[in-house]
């Protein structure tokens, strides 16, 4: 099987793919797969789909799911569909969307794709910050390996630091990000951030790929959702 066979997932704006042969993986990263999958035996490789721009977005809306979270049904369905198409009944062990946490950004840095921002969503200087991890998953498969991207931090040489200075909760100010600033303004009554960030926006890196308003309002109000139903959890309203 070649790279080229990622051309199906890249039609519908899975266009990030990443394999790793869990040989080559250092013992930290195979021993925090192990805690999530059990034994590693069956498996060979890591294979970590993302996607990059508005592409994912607009085939999603085209297949209309019924479900509260298309994008992960989408992604999950989609890569289900290749996988089996090219390695029939392989196992494949689903990692990521799923039950356990799976540390994403440590995956995305592996692959090139992730450098930290002020305000922690991941960047680089293809896509800036609009790419996301989809899908990762062990597979007893043999994809020749991918090459990490060698890319720099496009944080490293800004300058006018824009993300800092437009935060209306001044959650990037100090020397950490504060989520608990940055909470406290998203949950509060005419935030500007309740469905977007403004920060993110401001970031001048990557905008050529820049999500569709309708990708960015659900996946904000999704976040919001959650940190409302965790407060609810906890008795603070
Ligand atoms: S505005 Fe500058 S510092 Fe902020 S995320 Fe973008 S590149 Fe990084
Ligand atoms: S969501 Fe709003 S408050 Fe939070 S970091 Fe972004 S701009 Fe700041």
């Amino acid at each position: 099987m070649s790279e080229k066979s990622f051309g199906e997932l890249d039609v519908v704006g899975l266009n990030l793919q990443a394999v790793f042969d869990l040989a080559q993986l250092a013992d930290d990263i195979v021993a925090r797969l192990r805690r999530i999958a059990g034994d590693l035996a069956p498996y060979r490789q890591l294979i970590l789909i993302g996607n990059a721009g508005p592409a994912l977005w607009r085939a999603v809306d085209i297949a209309r799911l019924k479900t509260d979270d298309p994008i992960d049904e989408f992604s999950a369905r989609a890569v289900a569909g290749w996988f089996s198409r090219h390695h029939g009944d392989a196992a494949r062990m689903q990692l990521y969307p799923g039950a356990a946490a799976v540390d994403l950004q440590a995956l995305g840095a592996l692959a090139g794709w992730h450098h930290p921002s002020p305000f922690k969503v991941g960047i680089n200087d293809r896509f800036g910050t609009w790419f996301a991890y989809r899908v990762a998953m062990l597979a007893d498969s043999r994809i020749p390996p991918t090459r990490p991207w060698a890319s720099a931090s496009p944080c490293t040489a800004c300058t006018t630091l824009p993300c800092i200075e437009a935060c209306p909760a001044k959650a990037l100010s100090s020397e950490t990000f504060s989520l608990d600033a940055c909470i406290e303004y998203r949950r509060s009554d005419g935030s500007r951030c309740s469905a977007t960030c403004i920060s993110r926006l401001q970031c001048p890196v990557g905008q050529t790929h820049r999500y569709d308003e309708a990708q960015i309002r659900h996946g904000y109000a999704n976040s919001l959702r959650m940190i409302e139903k965790y407060a609810a959890g906890r008795g603070n309203r």
